[in-house]
């Protein structure tokens, strides 16, 4: 055996499971699929505003679409990370946030793509602070999560310092190396970047987007 050798994988996604899915998680589900368009690809982005109707009301060639353009853009973003550069982490996108809300909260109460969601208005709206992206951008992709019937604002999990406790959550979560939290930001829609933020930064997101 000489090298390294390029498995291709199987993906197989039966949509009739879809069909009794509850709505709520049916759309828990479209997070991880609205997240691909501002990371990876703003043609996806436009199909899923044409196609949001279509996708709720679980047509089966808009979930077709949905699913396999999500695997082929996770696929790409891991083929292009074959030096382990750290480029997949992109994946996580929302996810920083939304682990914080989803520990903040108590594991269940939030669906895990509820508090994606919410996550990737937050990173987004980061994003535009740090300069990376202007707030057309940000109002679009809040807009999309709106009509997937999805959260758009965090919860707030401490009444006396809520910015304090998303950011010790996050502090906790995997990704925060040394103490440092890296955040998957929007870097010009269809492009993403990880790195991190000022603490003072953050703050004013969580206050600005958590109700
Ligand atoms: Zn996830």
């Amino acid at each position: 055996m000489i090298g390294a050798f390029y498995q291709p994988r199987l993906v197989v996604c039966d949509l009739a499971t879809l069909d009794s899915l509850p709505l709520r998680e049916l759309s828990a589900g479209l997070a991880e699929v609205i997240k691909y368009g501002p990371i990876a690809d703003t043609n996806f982005m436009d199909w899923l505003e044409s196609s949001m109707e279509a996708l709720l009301a679980r047509e089966r060639s808009a979930l077709a679409h949905a699913v396999r353009r999500s695997c082929e853009i996770k696929a790409w973003v891991v083929s292009q990370d074959e030096k382990e550069t750290g480029l997949r982490a992109i994946l996580n996108f929302g996810h920083t946030f939304g682990h914080a809300i989803e520990a903040g909260m108590g594991y269940g109460v939030w669906l895990h793509g509820e508090g994606v969601a919410a996550g990737m208005v937050m990173a987004a709206e980061l994003s535009c602070r740090l300069g990376l992206v202007d707030a057309a951008f940000v109002e679009r992709l809040t807009a999309l999560i709106a009509r997937a019937g999805l959260p758009t604002k965090g919860p707030v999990l401490d009444v006396t310092d809520n910015a304090g406790r998303y950011l010790e959550l996050m502090r906790i979560d995997k990704k925060s190396e040394g103490g440092e939290i890296r955040f998957v930001l929007i870097d010009g829609p269809g492009k993403a970047v990880v790195r991190a933020a000022p603490d003072a930064l953050v703050r004013e997101v969580i206050d600005a987007c958590c109700v």
